[in-house]
């Protein structure tokens, strides 16, 4: 399988900045001249199966080049995107994240129609996500080592365990 970002990334097209994990690059077909991707230089199609070492380390990179963007280009906002599979209209395999130089009255426009959802609907999704993802915080707490630099730092730790213990037990 042959995928336009690998290919990129291993010929150093278009490349403006690359790290040992991540790849800013200038996107083939610009919605706006400067138009960035940042995006991680092993291969992973969308962000569910991107370890989150690697996606924390896009978003900071992706905030860095937004900020070059605005010094160098003159941007006076960006977008951040990402099109996460194909519904979401992603066009190459490769996760990626845009960001997309914008100034007042570029005539780019992202902006959608709201869609009606009733009241029913809109507590039964509520319900289900809360249920879904109320063990999210402690999850992202686990799975990073705490670092016990200094006595500061350990004091910090051992509250954050205790805490985290804390939320287990209440956990049903
Ligand atoms: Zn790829």
């Amino acid at each position: 399988m042959t995928c336009r970002y690998c290919d990129g990334i291993a010929k150093k097209e278009n490349i403006v900045f690359e790290d040992e994990t991540i790849a800013v690059m200038l996107h083939h077909a610009p919605a706006m001249p400067g138009h960035l991707l940042a995006l991680p230089k092993e291969h992973f199609t969308i962000i569910e199966q991107t370890p989150d070492k690697i996606v924390r380390k896009m978003a900071v990179t992706a905030n860095k080049a937004s900020t070059a963007l605005i010094q160098v280009l003159g941007a006076t906002g960006t977008n951040l995107i990402i099109e996460n599979g194909t519904a979401a209209e992603q066009q190459v395999p490769h996760l990626a994240i845009n960001i997309i130089p914008r100034v007042d009255g570029d005539g780019l426009n992202f902006q959608w129609q709201p869609k009606k959802v009733s009241d029913e609907q809109m507590g039964l999704i509520e319900l289900q996500l809360k249920e879904q993802t109320k063990s999210l915080g402690v999850e992202a707490e686990k799975k990073e080592p705490i670092m016990l630099d200094d006595a500061k730092a350990k004091g910090e730790a051992v509250q954050k365990s205790n805490y985290l213990t804390r939320q287990l037990r209440r956990m049903p």
